[in-house]
């Protein structure tokens, strides 16, 4: 099975390190054949490394360089927030278009405090946790739902953030599955937060026939390419449809 990392942040980033090169040389090393850059938008001021004309063009270019180097794939993508809970992004679709690859995920809660007060956490975050998440779903541009439980547990105050996972309802994991399979989009299997995800997840996924993304989702050059414990989990839920791109 090929290993792919396709969530990775560099230096355009405003909270990440490696320069571009620094993740090839780094994909080389641990055996991945194919990885995207991933970096977010948006970004504060000062760090917006996308949008001015020919910025993605000029990346792009940069990566066929590094491409004929080191003699692997990395795709030029973006890790785009959305923004509301119909699914539209912090950027125009003219310049979503430009990626090859887009990935989208809960963040942040387009129209919720949080925590909550008085416990109503409980009640109003998770509808509006799958309601994002559906959202980024039925958007045509994204290819990918981006860890699809790492923001769940914020929703809560810090006292309550361990045990947090165990409450996100399973009609909405199989809500999520199902609509990503109907859409086609990937679900990514996310090296910082697979242990977040119980069996339920990979069972709808085996019952939708949900295809799989999979992504270090590395800030650091350290972690660039570390997915074994992706791998691990593709192994051992016999998951068999993994992304082509
Ligand atoms: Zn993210
Ligand atoms: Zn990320």
């Amino acid at each position: 099975m090929e290993k792919i990392d396709l969530h990775i942040h560099s230096s355009l980033s405003s909270d990440a390190a490696p320069s571009f090169e620094e993740i090839f040389r780094k994909l080389k090393k641990e055996g991945v054949t194919k990885g995207a850059l991933t970096n977010h938008i948006p970004e504060p001021p000062g760090h917006v490394w996308y949008g001015d004309c020919g910025a993605v063009k000029k990346l792009k270019k940069q990566r066929d360089r590094l491409e004929d180097k080191y003699g692997i794939r990395v795709l030029v993508g973006a890790e785009i927030d959305v923004i509301n809970n119909n699914g539209a992004l912090a950027l125009p679709d003219a310049v979503v278009s430009e990626f090859e690859i887009v990935i989208s995920g809960v963040h942040r809660y387009p129209t919720l405090m949080r925590p909550l007060p008085n416990g109503e956490s409980m009640h109003y975050g998770p509808a509006e946790y799958y309601a994002v998440s559906e959202g980024v779903l039925r958007n045509p541009l994204v290819t990918v739902l981006a860890h699809p439980v790492w923001a769940f547990d914020k929703l809560f105050p810090e006292s309550m953030q361990k045990q947090a996972n165990a409450w996100f309802p399973e009609i909405y994991k199989r809500e999520i599955m199902r609509i990503a399979s109907e859409e086609g989009k990937a679900v990514e299997l996310n090296a910082d937060e697979i242990w977040r995800m119980d069996d339920a997840w990979f069972e709808f996924g085996r019952q939708y026939g949900n295809t799989w993304s999979i992504g270090s989702d590395a800030h650091k050059l350290q972690f660039v390419g570390c997915v074994d414990v992706c791998y691990e989990a593709v192994k051992k839920y016999g998951i068999r449809k993994l992304i082509s791109v």
